[in-house]
């Protein structure tokens, strides 16, 4: 860890050591990151980027809302961008959003400005950056629908831009490279009433309080919709609402929800969801693929195996 940490460029942000990352994601579990650095601005992260040592591993997060992280922690830099590069702007009816802005505040920019079709942004507690990673979507929008372009780094620091096309952005997924961290989007949004926008953004967090879990540690959807189908249905049918392994619970109001219902660990809701699959399966069901991005080192007595899906 202190030889990392020596191996590191300086830069004008951030390095945290051994931070838990249980406090940075919506689970509330994970182990600790080996650093953490959160930029000031663009050029404090291409800097960085450029200066990093190649086989240093590196991970972008938002506001881990859609991360499991076990609980062996994350191996090399963790890249938090949600402390400082949050800035919201608009220029006409085009919103730009640096990607550690929140979704929400992004539509509540809009609200402001008198632009619409960015409400759906108000439901989904990610950042602008697991947006476009995930094509996160809500009530008939999803990011590629909005993004105009989308800017960042590429892992040696080299400047990118692309747009849902080029990053084959589908339902929960993208086919952007892996290295790529956004910095930035544009969006398309158009004049609107802004009495309207307010009514459409209040009936949206409404009606997600009515079918989903509140003020629990989730994160959101654990299952992507199979083929003509919803993942909530297939788990219902496998019998498993409201299944647990320790304190790792499948959700009475959403079973697509998982639930930590207080000192759950990762490999507990892991296990929960992998229980879920093989039930799902076994009962006739089809193959659930994970939306929820699990990663990190999986904690074991003798050694610590590193693992990411
Ligand atoms: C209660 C609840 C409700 C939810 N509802 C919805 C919903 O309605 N619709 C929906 O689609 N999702 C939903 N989600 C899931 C989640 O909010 C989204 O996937 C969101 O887009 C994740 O954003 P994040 O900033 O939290 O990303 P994180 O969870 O931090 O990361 C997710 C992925 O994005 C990558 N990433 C993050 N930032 C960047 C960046 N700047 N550059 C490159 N890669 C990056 C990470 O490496 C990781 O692979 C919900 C989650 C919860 C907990």
């Amino acid at each position: 860890m202190t030889d990392l940490i020596t191996r590191l460029p300086k830069v004008r942000g951030d390095y945290a050591m051994k931070d838990a990352m249980s406090a940075h994601t919506w689970f509330g579990v994970g182990g600790p990151a080996d650093v953490i650095f959160s930029p000031v601005d663009e050029d404090d992260l291409s800097h960085f980027l450029a200066h990093c040592d190649a086989d240093i591993p590196i991970l972008p997060i938002g506001a881990g809302s859609n991360l499991l992280v076990r609980d062996g922690g994350v191996s090399g830099v963790v890249i938090k961008l949600t402390d400082h590069m949050k800035h919201i702007h608009h220029d006409g009816t085009v919103v730009t959003a640096q990607t550690g802005a929140l979704d929400a505040e992004v539509a509540r920019y809009a609200s402001k400005a008198g632009l619409t079709g960015l409400e759906f942004l108000i439901g989904i507690p990610g950042t602008v950056g697991g947006g476009l990673r995930m094509n996160a979507g809500a009530y008939g929008s999803e990011f590629k629908d909005i993004t105009m372009i989308a800017h960042g780094f590429d892992r040696a620091g080299n400047p990118i831009s692309a747009t849902p096309t080029e990053m084959g952005m589908a339902y929960r997924h993208s086919d952007a490279p892996a290295d790529w961290i956004f910095t930035s989007a544009s969006m398309q949004a158009r004049p609107g009433d802004h009495a309207a926008i307010r009514t459409r953004m209040k009936e949206i967090v409404t009606s997600r309080g009515d079918a989903q879990p509140r003020g629990v540690r989730t994160g959101g959807s654990t299952f992507a919709n199979p083929d003509g189908g919803k993942a909530w249905q297939e788990i219902d049918r496998a019998g498993c609402r409201g299944l647990a392994v320790g304190a790792a619970q499948v959700s009475e109001k959403h079973c697509n929800f998982l639930i930590n219902n207080g000192g759950a660990t990762a490999e507990e809701i892991e296990t929960l969801g992998e229980t879920v699959r093989a039930r799902v399966l076994a009962s006739g069901g089809p193959d659930l693929r994970w939306e929820i991005r699990r990663i990190g080192r999986v904690l074991t007595t003798s050694k610590q195996q590193e693992t990411s899906q």
